[in-house]
C-alpha cells in the first residue's frame, strides 16, 4: 500500500464578495481534485487547536498524524532538524534572526534579505566573539539563523521580529527566566556587528546592515516516534519550507531535495510529483508540501491564488494520479489551514480534506471545496487522528 498527502499551503479561503462570493478553490479549476472528491469521501479536518497559533509548523505537524499541543516546542528545533543538526536532550534552539535596527527601531526583520554569503560571515564572528561551552551559532540561509543554548530557559518569552517591524524593539527584548543572558548577547551583537566589513560594504552598497541578531521561536527538540514506530512505515517529504522538513526530519521521513523548488509560484511542481513517485519505490509513504498557495494569498493576490491552486491541481495531483495508477494507495488532499485573501494571514478553522484509493469507499460529493467538504458528515475535530485513522483503515 502506497500513502500519498498532497498539502497546498493555505489553499483553503472564505467566500470573496470579487468572486461572487465564491472561495479561490471553487473558482479554480482543479479537475484532480474533484476526481479524488468524486472517487472517494470528503470531509474537514480542525488541523489547529483552537489554544495554539495558526502557523503550518502546529498544522502540518497535526496532518502527518502528531498531536501538537504534545509535540510542538517551537520553530527553533523544527529549522535545526531540517539543517539536520541533532540537539541533545538539554539544548533550546533559538531561530536567530540577523535584523537591521536602527535608533532603537526594529527596522527590517530580515536585513534586505541580506545573501547567505554575508550573513553566514556575520554569524560565524558572532560565534566566534560571543559564542561558549553553552552557546554556539550556526549559519542558515539569508537571515534565518541557529542559536543552541545548552541548559537554557524553558520560561523566556521571545517575540518574532517581523510583528514588531516599526517599532521601538526595547519593549519587545525577551522576557522571563534567563532573559539576562539572552539580552546581553543581543546587545553585544549590536556593538560588534555594525563595524563588521560585511556591514560597512553593506551600507557603502546603499544596502542595510545586519547590525543585531534578535533569538526568537525556541524549544527543546521534539520528542516524536517515527513513522516506522507509529504506523511501522517508511516514507519521505517534499518542500521548500524548512518547518515541514523539519518536522518530517523528526518523524524518521527522507528529505527529498528537488532541483528548482522555490517555495513561490515559480516552484517546480512537476520535479515535486515525479520525485515524489521516485521515492514510493522503495517507500511507503510520501508527502508533497506546495507553500505557493500560501504566498499568494499573504500577499493578498487573488489571481495567483487561484494560478497557484490550479498548477497545484494539474502538475503535482494529476501527475501523482497518473503515475500512482493500477496500484493500492491511498491519496488524501488537503490545505494545512486556512489562509483568507481577506485577512492575508492564517486563521484557525477546519479544512476541507478529500480522499481516495484502493480501501476508500465512494461518499455522494463530487467535487473538492470548502462547503462540498462542510457538507459531509466527516469531520475531525482533533486533526491528528486523520491520517492515523486512513493508515489502520488502509492497512499495510
Ligand atoms: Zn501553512
Amino acid at each position: 500500500m502506497k500513502y500519498i498527502v498532497l498539502i497546498g499551503d493555505g489553499m483553503a479561503d472564505y467566500p470573496i464578495p470579487e468572486l461572487e462570493n465564491k472561495t479561490p478553490l471553487q473558482v479554480a479549476n482543479t479537475p484532480n481534485m474533484d476526481l479524488v472528491a468524486k472517487k472517494g469521501i470528503s470531509g474537514t479536518v480542525k488541523t489547529i487547536p483552537d489554544n495554539m497559533p495558526p502557523g503550518s509548523d502546529v498544522a502540518n505537524l497535526s496532518v502527518i498524524g502528531y498531536d501538537p499541543s504534545i509535540y510542538y516546542t517551537g520553530r527553533g528545533p523544527l529549522e535545526a532538524g531540517s539543517m539536520g543538526i541533532k540537539l541533545e536532550k538539554n539544548e533550546v534552539a533559538y531561530r536567530c534572526n540577523i535584523v537591521n535596527v536602527e535608533s532603537g527601531i526594529m527596522i527590517d526583520y530580515s536585513s534586505d534579505h541580506i545573501s547567505s554569503a554575508e550573513a553566514g560571515e556575520l554569524i560565524e564572528f558572532i560565534d566566534e566573539k560571543l559564542g561558549s561551552e553553552e552557546i554556539r551559532f550556526n549559519a542558515g540561509v539569508s537571515y534565518r539563523h541557529l542559536m543552541i543554548h545548552k541548559d537554557g530557559s524553558k520560561s523566556l518569552q521571545c517575540t518574532p521580529p517581523h510583528d514588531i517591524t516599526g517599532k521601538k524593539y526595547e519593549e519587545y527584548l525577551p522576557k522571563g527566566g534567563g532573559q539576562d543572558i539572552i539580552r546581553f548577547l543581543m546587545d553585544s551583537s549590536l556593538a560588534i556587528l555594525e563595524d563588521h566589513p560585511v556591514n560597512k560594504k553593506r551600507i557603502k552598497e546603499n544596502k542595510r546592515p545586519g547590525n543585531m541578531i534578535w533569538p526568537w521561536g525556541q524549544g527543546l527538540a521534539p520528542d516524536m516516534p517515527t513513522f516506522a514506530e507509529k504506523y511501522g512505515i517508511t516514507g519521505a517529504v517534499i518542500s521548500a519550507v524548512d518547518l515541514v522538513k523539519g518536522i518530517g526530519y523528526y518523524a524518521g521521513l527522507d528529505i527529498i531535495k528537488v532541483p528548482g523548488v522555490t517555495g513561490y509560484l515559480d516552484t517546480n511542481y512537476l520535479g515535486k510529483a515525479e520525485y515524489a513517485l521516485e521515492a514510493l519505490q522503495g517507500r511507503d509513504f510520501v508527502l508533497i508540501h506546495v507553500e505557493a498557495p500560501d504566498e499568494a494569498a499573504h500577499a493578498g493576490d487573488i489571481n495567483s491564488k487561484i494560478k497557484a491552486i490550479e498548477d497545484f491541481d494539474s502538475k503535482v495531483v494529476g501527475t501523482i494520479l497518473n503515475g500512482i495508477e493500477g496500484r493500492e494507495f491511498m491519496l488524501l488532499v488537503l490545505p494545512d489551514h486556512l489562509t483568507p485573501i481577506s485577512v492575508k494571514t492564517h486563521v484557525h478553522g477546519p479544512v476541507p480534506f478529500a480522499v481516495c484509493g484502493t480501501e476508500i469507499k465512494k461518499d455522494n460529493i463530487d467535487s473538492f471545496c470548502e462547503s462540498c467538504a462542510a457538507s459531509s458528515k466527516i469531520q475531525f475535530s482533533r486533526g491528528y487522528e486523520l491520517l492515523s485513522y486512513l493508515i489502520s483503515k488502509c492497512g499495510k
